[in-house]
């Protein structure tokens, strides 16, 4: 059974390092934050004070960590000390290119590396049910397969190390850009005299149907569990939104891609992450549109 090293124990590492815990592993958990490394500690995860620490005797260290920096700055850091061969499991959002460059590091420091990040939310953390996006050779996807299980209930090989941050940019850019959409059209049927039930019956069940309307709806009512009925606390941060549509807006510059809404969508959720949006759930950005359309 692998020695796991857990780094950054935050609102979605916290509750993947317990479920691996529960799930009978050994796990050493390390944050720069105290109350992160109290928090663990209550939930049953071994604790210690520094980075070296953590990864001693690990054969297999997990980062869930704000950025790109951060996880450069973790493995700058443990990469010369790791037990050789240790399998390197990032399961943050981060970029493609960050992704490929920590394979690279940690491939050239002779350890072995896969990026897993996540969809579900902490919700989806806590309760063990992660959609996560993998990238990796086939051969280190399938050693941290029994770990990718217990964290994630739908879990999907999407190429060499770097296409699971891919597909996860691709899929939040589809949110992002819907989110908008829905929003928009709630706020067009009110100016044009409708109710927001009679917009979500027709559109939940015509060709307008998605995700973000029929399981994150933007206003109160129709969804009960969405954060609209909750005044908006998230749920997905604004913030976490603006991130992962500038990693797409970024992807889509460096591959040459003409993704004109992508890039719209990453502008928008930026103005609203730094104007009044903050702390926010994403789908808050319907208040923005109906606070612009009164100007
Ligand atoms: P968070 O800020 O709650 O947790 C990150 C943790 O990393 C913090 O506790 C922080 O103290 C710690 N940290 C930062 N630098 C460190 C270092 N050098 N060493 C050790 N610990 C360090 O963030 P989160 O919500 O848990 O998100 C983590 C990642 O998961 C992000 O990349 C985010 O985009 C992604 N994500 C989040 C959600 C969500 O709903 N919160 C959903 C999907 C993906």
């Amino acid at each position: 059974m692998p020695t796991i090293a857990f780094i950054g124990l935050g609102h979605m590492g916290g509750p993947m390092a317990h479920n691996l815990v529960t799930a009978g592993y050994p796990v050493q958990g390390y944050d720069v934050v105290p109350a992160a490394l109290a928090l663990a500690a209550e939930n049953g995860i071994t604790t210690v004070g520094s980075l070296d620490k953590a990864v001693a005797d690990a054969t297999v260290v997990i980062t869930m960590l704000p950025s790109g920096a951060h996880v450069h700055q973790v493995y700058d850091t443990v990469l010369a000390t790791a037990t050789p061969n240790t399998l390197f499991l990032d399961c943050s959002t981060i970029d493609v290119d960050d992704a490929r460059t920590a394979h690279d590091k940690a491939v050239k420091a002779g350890h072995r590396f896969v990026d897993a990040p996540v969809s579900g939310g902490v919700a989806g953390a806590t309760a063990g049910t992660l959609t996560m996006m993998v990238g990796g050779s086939a051969d280190d996807v399938n050693q941290v397969r029994p770990l990718l299980d217990i964290m994630g209930r739908n879990i999907v090989h999407c190429g060499a190390a770097g296409a699971g941050q891919a597909a996860k940019i691709c899929n939040n850019m589809i949110l992002g850009i819907s989110m908008i959409a829905v929003s928009e059209a709630f706020v067009l049927g009110e100016k044009l005299g409708l109710t927001h039930d009679t917009v979500f019956k027709v559109a939940s069940q015509a060709s307008g149907q998605c995700w973000a309307l029929t399981s994150y709806c933007p206003v109160p009512g129709p969804v009960p569990t969405s954060p609209a009925n909750n005044d908006y606390q998230p749920g997905f941060a604004v913030e976490l939104m603006d991130k992962d549509l500038g990693l797409a807006a970024n992807a889509l510059a460096k591959s040459g891609v003409t993704g004109e809404l992508g890039q719209h969508a990453s502008q928008i959720y930026h103005r609203v992450a730094k104007e009044g949006g903050h702390g926010l759930d994403f789908s808050a950005i319907i208040n923005d549109i109906r606070r612009r359309s009164e100007q």
